[in-house]
């Protein structure tokens, strides 16, 4: 399947859960308006899913958060990442974490680095002792890999975490935004 048509039903799903959320949690109205979605989608996928991301991430945490998926246990779409069964541009990979582009950049630059095996690490917040040494190898990684990315002017790393940090993936990962200036504070 092409990434177009991937991110479109990608697009399509969103849309319609987001439908089904907004009448269960009334903070959705507010965020996710029907109308913002019902553009045609045969522009180009990039700009379909920046567009769904822009305004759509807030809504995604909150679906999430409905769904329990924090404390789920369930699998997430990082492990069809992991175990390739779905295409996903990677840019990085070693025994320990896998490196690869958010498919809904919010930058010139966005990548993700996810560890490998999820190991309770659902999110930043569900840290333990055990998790040091991954954490400390998952933002070595981080900055590892904004070199290869010739990031050479700066760049930000940003962990969502729960909720009200806006996280919508409940596998532990590190954003990297940059290649071009960003401005501060981040959307609060
Ligand atoms: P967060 O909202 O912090 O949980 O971030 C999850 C990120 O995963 C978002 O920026 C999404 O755009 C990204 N994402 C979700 N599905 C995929 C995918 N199949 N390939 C690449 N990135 C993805």
């Amino acid at each position: 399947m092409s990434f177009a048509r991937i991110a479109a039903s990608a697009l399509a799903v969103r849309v319609s859960s987001s439908a089904t959320a907004s009448a269960r949690h009334p903070s959705l109205r507010a965020v996710a308006p029907a109308s913002r979605f019902t553009k045609p989608t045969q522009t180009l996928a990039r700009s379909v899913t920046t567009m769904a991301a822009a305004g759509d991430e807030k809504t995604a945490a909150i679906e999430a958060h409905l769904k329990g998926m924090a404390n789920s246990g369930e699998a997430t779409i990082f492990d069809k990442i992991i175990a390739k069964e779905i295409p996903s541009d990677i840019i990085y990979e070693d025994n320990l974490c896998l490196a690869f582009r958010d498919i809904a950049p919010q930058a010139k630059t966005h990548f993700l680095v996810i560890p490998k095996i999820r190991s309770g690490l659902t999110q930043l917040s569900k840290a333990e002792e055990g998790h040091k040494e991954l954490l400390g190898h998952l933002l070595y990684t981080a900055q590892k890999v904004a070199k290869q990315e010739k990031l050479d002017q700066g760049f930000r790393v940003v962990i969502n975490d729960g909720v009200e940090g806006c996280q919508s993936v409940y596998h532990l990962h590190i954003h990297v935004v940059g290649g071009q200036q960003l401005s501060w504070p981040p959307g609060c």
